[in-house]
């Protein structure tokens, strides 16, 4: 066994579930969600009980540090559903008793019945997918909800007993202003939340809003302004008294998403549901993407058992070797703004001294300004965050 093996085995691991369905597809939009298929999900969550079960019962006893709902559009589902899957994960997991649980849900679906519902269940942090407090942009994106439904649902969430609610929203968006992000981010902070997710627009393949700025329907997104929105968003967030700990998230001291952070430590997490990633015992690997193809492979699964991580949804299996750990380890750790890392931890997973390993392409960095070094950490500074991408591309 690597040491790096002992490491991860060590570490909790982490459970990312996915929900494909949606009520309307966004029109950014490039996840494995599906419209108009709801009349699976009874027997979705039938399947996906059966892949925990199968995940669980290959590494007994495995420790689960945090559950991440999402999709999709989890409050799609009751909390009956909510529940069952959960009753499942503590029979086959040992879940620690401080787990964060989080789920990932649309403004339109949240009242206060439903939130109490998932609050009693042990659902303890909550994601709300704002997007813009713009009501015209809500429009463009085709999303269900508009900007008084996000504040309603938000005060629903308080009420409820959520103290951990993050919001999500999108900016460099085709026809988006300085200020109107201005009045997003403003309302967005109006409502005090303990987390913030900003997504700078990708126009990615196969999406409504990438057809249309291709054929001229919608203006190209413009690089220097979603520059300049980003950094708006930097001093707003920073005068409003959030910590920005990713190139992307913003938190609350003490709020910061515990399962991302597993990610962007490259730990261990396993991905369940149709279109899921994960990284768990030396593997990554996807799961099959169509919903129906997902529910068959459960229902054929015929009681065989599997090594862990996989089940019969397990799709494109890669082996982890000890150089790509260590360039995830590396992509995945610069992006943590504040924490960077740790050159014990790198150490003891790797044996080797992170400065040693790369010292000509961290000294260079250093002397320009883009990354600092102590004796502690290696991280990205303020100034090397516009250049992240040539940085990590030298790195690894
Ligand atoms: S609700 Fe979320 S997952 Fe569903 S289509 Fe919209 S952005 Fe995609």
């Amino acid at each position: 066994m690597t040491i790096s093996h002992a490491v991860m085995e060590q570490t909790p691991v982490s459970l990312y579930l996915h929900i494909p369905f949606c009520r309307t597809k966004c029109t950014y939009c490039a996840f494995n969600t599906y419209v108009n298929i709801d009349e699976l999900i009874p027997a979705f969550v039938q399947a996906l009980m059966q892949e925990i079960r199968i995940v669980g019962q290959s590494q007994t006893g495995t420790a689960v540090g945090t559950i991440f709902f999402g999709g999709g559009t989890p409050s799609l589902l009751t909390p009956q559903q909510i529940e069952s899957l959960l009753d499942t994960i503590k029979a086959n997991f040992d879940l620690l008793p401080d787990s964060e649980i989080s789920l990932e849900s649309n403004p339109s679906d949240l009242d206060y019945a439903y939130l109490a519902a998932l609050r009693a269940r042990g659902i303890n942090r909550l994601s709300i997918g704002m997007q813009s407090a713009i009501d015209n942009e809500l429009v463009l994106f085709a999303r269900r909800h508009d900007n008084d439904m996000t504040a309603k649902a938000f005060g629903a969430a308080r009420a409820a007993g959520f103290d951990d609610v993050n919001l999500d929203l999108i900016y460099g968006v085709p026809h988006q202003t300085l200020e109107s992000w201005q009045t997003t981010l403003q309302q967005a902070l109006a409502l005090r939340p303990d987390h913030l997710s900003l997504y700078a627009l990708g126009l990615e393949e196969g999406t409504a809003m990438t057809d249309w700025v291709a054929r001229g329907r919608l203006p190209e997104p413009d690089d220097d302004l979603t520059a300049d929105m980003y950094d708006l968003a930097t001093d707003m967030l920073a005068q409003a008294g959030y910590d920005q700990y990713e190139i992307s998230n913003w938190a609350r001291p003490g709020h910061e998403c515990r399962h991302n952070l597993q990610y962007w430590r490259n730990l261990p997490y396993a991905g369940l549901g149709p279109g899921a990633h994960g990284y768990a015992g030396g593997v990554r690997y996807a799961t099959i993407l169509a919903p129906q193809r997902y529910i068959q492979a459960m229902r054929n699964e015929g009681g065989k058992t599997f090594e862990f991580p996989y089940t019969p949804a397990t799709d494109e299996p890669v082996v982890v070797d000890r150089e790509a750990e260590i360039a995830e380890t590396l992509i995945m750790g610069l992006r943590l703004t504040q924490e960077g890392i740790k050159r014990e931890t790198f150490q003891q997973r790797f044996g080797i001294d992170l400065v040693e390993l790369h010292r000509s392409v961290i000294e260079k960095y250093t002397k320009f300004g883009l990354l600092h070094v102590d004796d502690d950490v290696v991280r990205i500074t303020q100034k090397g965050r516009l250049l992240s991408n040539a940085i990590f591309r030298e790195l690894v």
